[in-house]
This record gives C-alpha cells, sequence and structure tokens, in this order.
C-alpha cells in the first residue's frame, strides 16, 4: 500500500512487485518444543534431545514463553492473534532435518493480518504470521559435510508481507523496520550474522498498466540490508533482460551470491502440494484466551515509530533529530533519562534544544571517544549529582540539564556551551564550575565591552575607516573582531550597540 502521490518506478517498462517472508528466531532461552538451551555457537550437536532429534516416540510439547514472544510481535504489528490455531508437519527430506518433517503453521496461524508502518508514504499489509521450528545447520568441509543440530527445534516467527513493495529501496527499508520492531520489543537478538532474522524475497515483473502479476521467482536466506537490496536490484533486472529477449521468467527459487552480487538458481517451481501438510497428530490445538492476550498486550513497550511520533507532536522536536533519537537507543535513553530529571528540572519548552545538543555535540563528543579505542560500547550514565570524581566517558545526566538551563537564560552564548560540554565529558565537572573557571559568562558590562571595542578598532585601522567610508559590511567583520577579543563571552546585543555608538563617535570626531 503507498500513498497515492508517490511514482511506482518502472524498469523498461515494467513494474516490479515484490514480497517479503522474514524468518525471525525468537529469543526464548529454550526451544519450541523441548527443554534444550537454544543458544548459538556452543559444540555441535551438544544441545539436542530426543525431540529436536526426532527420536521415535519423542513428544514435543510447546513453549509457552515463544507463544507470548510471537505474540507481542503481533501486537507490535496490529494483526489478529487468532483464538485458535493449529500447527502442522512439512514433510521435505534435507541433511538438516532429522525428523524429515518441520512443525510449522500452516492452515491455521496464530496471526492475521497486522500492518508495517514503513515511513510516511509506505505501508506495508501483513497476510500472516506464524510460528515454526528451525531446521539444524549443514556445514560443508572439504572432502566432507556434516550437520550440527543444535539450532534444530529453535523458535521462528515467519512474517508474511502481500506483495506490495515496488523497489528493492523500500523492500530494504521494510526488512529494516522489522528488525527495528523485533529487537525493540525484545523478542530477538537481531543478529544478522548469525541468522537471527533472514529474508526471503518474491519478486514479479508486470507490464505498466497490467492487472496481473507477472511469474515470480524466490531468492532465499537474505541476512543482511544491503545484500537483500542488492539482489532484489539483480533479480529485477534479470527479469527484464528476459522478457524483453521475448522469453519466459521460469519460476524457480534461487540463492544470491554476494561476491559476485549474482542470483542462481536452486530448485525450480514447488507447490504447497509438494510437501503433504497434515495437523500434527503430537500437538493439540494452540488455544489463546482474551486473558492470556490482554495479559501479553500489556507488557508491549512503545515501539521506534510511536517513540519518533511523540519526540515530534508531544515534545515538539523536529523531525530531523526525532529520527536520530529514534535509531540510537544510548542517545534515547539520555534524552529520557533528562527528561525525567528533577533536580534541576527540564522544561518542556526546552526539550527540542536537548534534542539538538544530544544528537549534535554530545553524541559526537561521545562517538570521538569510541574512535579514539576506548573500550565503551554505549554512553554511560552517571547520575550521582555534585560527585567531584573524574568520570570520563560518562554523562552527568543533571549536569547536562544544568547546561540547557545556562544556554536558555542567555547568560553563556551556544560557542561558550560547547566549550563546557568539552569538558564535562573530559572532566566529569559541574557546568557552572567550568563557566565561572574558564571566565565564559556573557559579558553585559558597557564599560568592559567598550575598552575592548576600542582595542579593536585601533588594531583594525582598515576596516574601520572602509566603514566610516559607508561599507556597511565591514561592521560585521569589527563585531567579529571584537568577539574573537572576548573570547566569544560578550553579549552580541550590548556589543552590537556600543560598537554603533563608538563608530558614531569616531565619525563625529574626523569630521
Ligand atoms: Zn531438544
Amino acid at each position: 500500500m503507498r500513498h497515492q502521490d508517490t511514482p511506482i518506478k518502472t524498469y523498461s517498462g515494467f513494474v516490479p512487485t515484490i514480497g517479503l517472508e522474514i524468518h525471525c528466531r525468537l529469543n526464548a532461552k529454550s526451544k519450541l518444543f523441548c527443554g534444550c538451551p537454544n543458544s548459538y555457537g556452543d559444540t555441535p550437536n551438544t544441545n539436542v534431545c530426543p525431540v529436536c532429534l526426532g527420536l521415535p516416540g519423542a513428544l514435543p510439547r510447546l513453549n509457552k514463553t515463544v507463544v507470548e514472544k510471537a505474540m507481542l510481535f503481533a501486537f507490535a504489528v496490529d494483526g489478529h492473534v487468532a483464538e485458535k490455531s493449529e500447527f502442522s508437519r512439512k514433510q521435505y527430506f534435507y541433511p538438516d532435518l532429522p525428523k524429515g518433517y518441520q512443525i510449522t503453521q500452516f492452515e491455521y496461524p496464530y496471526c492475521l493480518g497486522g500492518k508495517l508502518l514503513v515511513s510516511n508514504r509506505l505501508c506495508v499489509d501483513l497476510e500472516r504470521v506464524h510460528i515454526e521450528e528451525d531446521a539444524g545447520k549443514n556445514i560443508h568441509l572439504d572432502d566432507a559435510s556434516a550437520v550440527d543440530l543444535n539450532r534444530a527445534g529453535s523458535a521462528l516467527i515467519e512474517i508474511v508481507t502481500k506483495p506490495q513493495i515496488h523497489s528493492p529501496e523500500d523492500a530494504a527499508a521494510t526488512f529494516r523496520f522489522v528488525y527495528d520492531i523485533v529487537r525493540a520489543i525484545g523478542v530477538c537478538d537481531g543478529n544478522l550474522e548469525e541468522g537471527s532474522l533472514r529474508c526471503d524475497l518474491n519478486v514479479s515483473l508486470a507490464k505498466e498498466g497490467a492487472t496481473e502479476l507477472g511469474t515470480r521467482t524466490e531468492v532465499k536466506n537474505l541476512n543482511s540490508f544491503r545484500n537483500l537490496e542488492k539482489a532484489c536490484n539483480y533479480e529485477i533486472m534479470r527479469h527484464v533482460d528476459t522478457l524483453l529477449s521475448g522469453e519466459k521468467i521460469i519460476q524457480q527459487t534461487v540463492g544470491f551470491d554476494a561476491s559476485t552480487g549474482k542470483t542462481f538458481t536452486q530448485r525450480l517451481k514447488e507447490d504447497s502440494d509438494d510437501y503433504r501438510y497434515f495437523p500434527d497428530p503430537d500437538l493439540n490445538e494452540l488455544e489463546i484466551d482474551s486473558a492470556w492476550k490482554e495479559e501479553t498486550r500489556a507488557k508491549l513497550p512503545m515501539l521506534p515509530h510511536e517513540v519518533e511520533r511523540n519526540l515530534i507532536e508531544v515534545d515538539g522536536v523536529s523531525s530531523e533529530y526525532a529520527g536520530i533519537l529514534k535509531d540510537k537507543k544510548s542517545l534515547y535513553s539520555l534524552y529520557i533519562a533528562c527528561r525525567k530529571n528533577t533536580n534541576p528540572v527540564m522544561p518542556q519548552k526546552l526539550l527540542p534544544e536537548l534534542a539538538k545538543w544530544l544528537c549534535t555535540d554530545i553524541q559526537k563528543l561521545s562517538s570521538q571517544e569510541l574512535d579514539d579505542g576506548v573500550e565503551q560500547n554505549q554512553l554511560t550514565l552517571q547520575t550521582d549529582l555534585g560527585s567531584s570524581k573524574k568520570c570520563k566517558n560518562s554523562w552527568n545526566i543533571s549536569h547536562i540539564c544544568e547546561l540547557l538551563l545556562q544556554l536558555n537564560s542567555g547568560k553563556i552564548s551556544a560557542r561558550a556551551g560547547k566549550k563546557v560540554l568539552a569538558r564535562m565529558w573530559d572532566t566529569g565537572q559541574d557546568p557552572s564550575i567550568i563557566i565561572q573557571e574558564e571566565g565564559l559568562l556573557k559579558q553585559t558590562d558597557t564599560g568592559s565591552i567598550l575598552k575592548i571595542v576600542k582595542e579593536t578598532l585601533d588594531a583594525e585601522q582598515q576596516a574601520t575607516l572602509d566603514f566610516l567610508q559607508g561599507n556597511q559590511k565591514s561592521f560585521g567583520f569589527l563585531m567579529g573582531e571584537s568577539m574573537k577579543r572576548g573570547r566569544g563571552s560578550l553579549d552580541p546585543q550590548v556589543l552590537r550597540r556600543v560598537l554603533q555608538e563608538e563608530l558614531d563617535a569616531r565619525n563625529a570626531a574626523s569630521t
């Protein structure tokens, strides 16, 4: 679904239509149907038992935590959680699937519908979300292949979108959106390299204006936003070339080789009939009553796009900074900590300024520290007000609030504020002490400003003369030079007045 005024990009007269199937490994402690640990990277074939090995007579038992995590996702995307759903067996043979079938939800998934509000102009509807178990992993060695079944039986949710996406960029943005959500609600670690989130993509092309979709191909197992975009682009261009040369697209499943940037055939057309699904006789229907639903729904935290909307609509933060805060968890927690601070209180009207300082100077200082190789994974918070100990690499919430108040009162300039901030970061000192020690308070005393103005005019005789002869531009230059002499601490309004008066006086004297 797309905003009416956004034009769809065409490729040599063809419109691509894209749907995504995203597999997300839930971060439950144990697997979907047994008590084996759901952990990555352990010694191969150690986290296994008769159930996940599919030994005869072993009985699966559904993990309640998994269902709750799956439900949280459904609520986050506004999907309909079914009161009754069913687990089925999907039959196929592969070395990493010792049972000979995968337990998944087929006819009756736990979640139907839902939508991904990717951006203002892109909303992608969901077909369904279902729970299923993961397979093991084949490891190909030089002279043999091995199987690690630690992953077999881990819980996944498969998120299936409707084919409503029309560009590789939007496909990547949609995958990214799901990635943000599952991490924000804490149901997946989001580790793309370890395959915690993998995306299949189906692409078809149709002539512009055609009502029917073309033959589709499916690209399997993409685990980065960039690869998804690249694979999508490649597949679209391959379809275009095939269609333009008068040939037909063959329905097939392809893989993507990131090193060549190309897709390659894996297997030809297969339908759901090939899998001979039937309800798993070992498992009851999954029943989710309204009490369980509501209890779980209450645990849903605020979602990234809601965070962004609140920042803009309630706090008045600019959309640019709201976007940054939404994406950077550590910066956002600093923001919230300052917003909640009680000593001193951060006034509502200063929140846009707070966001600006966080997203610019504070972020810059914090990341410089990262570049310097100092071990620090995220900004640390230090709320111990009045502590005199050196607290490098941390931000004191009360100090940030105090600095913002000083800036707002007009006692110090923005330039001085940057200086104070840098020293706060280095030493952990109270901003009012830094302001005092560095003499950064804005000078409003006419007498001392006049002294500086006089010094400036004496030193800049040419510019002074230029101004007296009618060159207005020199005024700005003389303002800047006076400011420099005053180390940026002069009150600009007072300075402007004093400078004008002094120039008038000199003009009168020279005529
Ligand atoms: Zn097991």
